[in-house]
């Protein structure tokens, strides 16, 4: 059977799980009754299909939206996974070959909408065909006292009595009526096993840094916390070998790590690891799935994580016992550069690879913001908390600047294209370069054409970070990256707020050859 690890890399082409997806999904797949609350865009879906997939058997999925359904089941199969909804928007071949996927044994996920356990011949049909979990999206729709109350969700209890199997049940809504009352409702006040944790890690401190001199950077953050254990992450394997013997020439433990070693050697890395106090790991990401360690002190990244995803998993190695722990991500235009490639020259089709820039750029515009990073990290993970003291702009706040009509520029051209295009061609509009898909689409008759010229093209690549950092553009990953508003560029568009920019990523201090592109 294949692992959850390596489903989330082939089938659904993620390199790292969200925030909290990976316990839920091993504690769902296990068969236990579950309770999960996330936040809207937390991945809630990704928690019950990759159960569905690592279980025998049908996975019931009972979710009211059709269109969600819809959407979902289509995603599904073009990732060659055989899923089916029976809603009342199909057609009648449609549902037939949902049927006929079902006579055969094949279906591993089937959608139903809630008005379908209504009908009497449902139960006896779901009896029929082995199911063998239910999952309940928006389960806070079987509450009698909230806004989307669905009276066929009170069904839904009926049917997990009828076919005793495990139950999971998601949602975005936190309160504690609600989740009582889905208790109750849908668990008849067994209590499953409760996710109900915010994305936050309050005890890692958060640090960027733009690589001007990496090994000394990581030497002296290293140096400052001799005799912690610390894991730092490099981009290349061949680098893990040169960074660990620099530390150990600097006086620490430390060895290197990575997917090339003979398992032996692997192994016997991760055991001096979790055994010794303060030794200091070097490794490409291939280190860390396994790594149970609570009292990681420090997590350094000597190159960009690939992506926002990505870099919340691996920092978050740090400090699971709740103690202080420290990070630092070094970031420059090369690693950028070498990210972008990996993506383009991957197999992956199209459509995911323009998902893989999209996060990446939500990365980058992490690694920019002036405002508190956390805030920006959490933010893009659906929380929206107060700004945090434990990172480095809250700490020493960078210089800054009035971006306010920059931005609006930006946004201006963002929607007079209808937020379809990403930042190249933005920019392109913005400085005025007629290219010819520029011509082609008559942007050059736009009135933001050439609103920004005074302003060189690396300088608005920061700027769109940045406001991607502050949550106001996001990239659409079904969108090809296509950049759109979200409701926090209201007011700035309007008038009725400000923005402020911070000044020194936009003019980096050391020079480098400009990129071929
Ligand atoms: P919700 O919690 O609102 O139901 P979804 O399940 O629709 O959220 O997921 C929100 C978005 O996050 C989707 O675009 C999905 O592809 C993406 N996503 C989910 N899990 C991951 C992951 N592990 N890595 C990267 N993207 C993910
Ligand atoms: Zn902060």
């Amino acid at each position: 059977m294949q692992s959850a690890a390596t489903l989330l890399q082939d089938v659904f082409g993620f390199s790292a799980f969200r925030p909290g997806q990976e316990e839920i999904v091993q504690t769902v797949a296990q068969g236990t009754n579950t309770l999960a609350i996330m936040p809207t865009g937390g991945g809630k879906s990704l928690c019950y299909q990759l159960p569905a997939l690592l279980r025998d058997g049908v996975t019931v999925v009972i979710s009211p939206l059709i269109a969600l359904m819809r959407d979902q089941v289509r995603a599904l199969r073009a990732a060659g996974v055989e899923a089916g909804a029976l809603t009342s928007g199909n057609t009648e071949e449609e549902t037939q070959a949902v049927w006929d996927a079902l006579d055969d044994g094949r279906l591993k996920l089937l959608y139903i909408a809630p008005e379908r356990l209504a009908a009497g011949s449902a139960m006896g049909m779901l009896r029929r065909i082995g199911v063998n979990l239910i999952a309940v999206d928006e389960a806070h729709c079987v509450s009698q006292w909230g806004h989307d109350f669905r009276p066929d969700y009170l069904r839904i209890g009926e049917l997990r009595r009828a076919l005793d199997v495990p139950l999971a049940a998601f949602t975005a809504t936190a309160d504690a009526e609600t989740r009582a009352e889905i208790v109750e409702k849908l668990f008849e006040g067994q209590q499953p096993e409760t996710f109900l944790r915010g994305f936050d890690r309050p005890n890692i401190t958060l640090a960027f840094s733009a690589k001007d001199s990496p090994r000394q950077q990581i030497l002296s953050f290293a140096a400052a916390r001799k005799g912690q254990s610390g894991i730092v992450y490099c981009g290349t394997r061949a680098k893990t070998e040169t960074l660990a013997r620099a530390l150990r020439e600097d006086g620490h433990s430390a060895c290197h790590y990575h997917g090339g070693m003979d398992p032996d050697d692997r192994r016997h890395v991760e055991h001096r690891f979790s055994t010794e106090d303060g030794l200091v790991v070097v490794a490409t990401i291939a280190f860390g799935m396994g790594v149970d360690k609570p009292d990681i002190r420090w997590v350094a990244h000597a190159d960009l994580p690939k992506s926002i995803e990505a870099y919340y998993q691996e920092i978050g190695r740090a400090g699971r016992d709740g103690a202080p722990a420290d990070t630092l991500t070094l970031f420059g235009p090369d690693d950028i550069r070498l990210r972008r490639s990996q993506i383009d020259e991957g197999l992956a089709p199209p459509e995911r690879r323009a998902a893989d820039h999209a996060r990446l750029n939500a990365l980058l515009g992490l690694a920019e913001t002036h405002a508190c990073r956390r805030q920006a990290l959490l933010r893009y993970f659906g929380e929206d908390p107060a700004p945090c003291d434990n990172c480095d702009t809250c700490a020493t706040p960078p210089e800054t600047f009035d971006g306010t009509q920059d931005v609006r520029k930006a946004l201006s051209a963002i929607l007079r294209t209808d937020e379809f295009f990403g930042a190249g061609h933005l920019i392109d509009i913005l400085t005025g370069n007629e290219t010819d898909k520029i011509r082609a689409r008559g942007h050059d008759g736009l009135p933001t054409f050439g609103v920004g010229r005074d302003t060189d093209r690396r300088t608005w690549q920061g700027i769109f970070r940045q406001m991607m950092g502050c949550d106001l553009i996001r990239p659409d990953p079904e969108r090809h990256g296509a950049l759109r508003m979200t409701e926090r560029a209201i007011p700035i568009l309007k008038g009725e707020d400000q923005i402020t920019l911070r000044r020194d990523t936009l003019a980096p201090k050391s020079r480098r050859p400009a990129a071929k592109t």
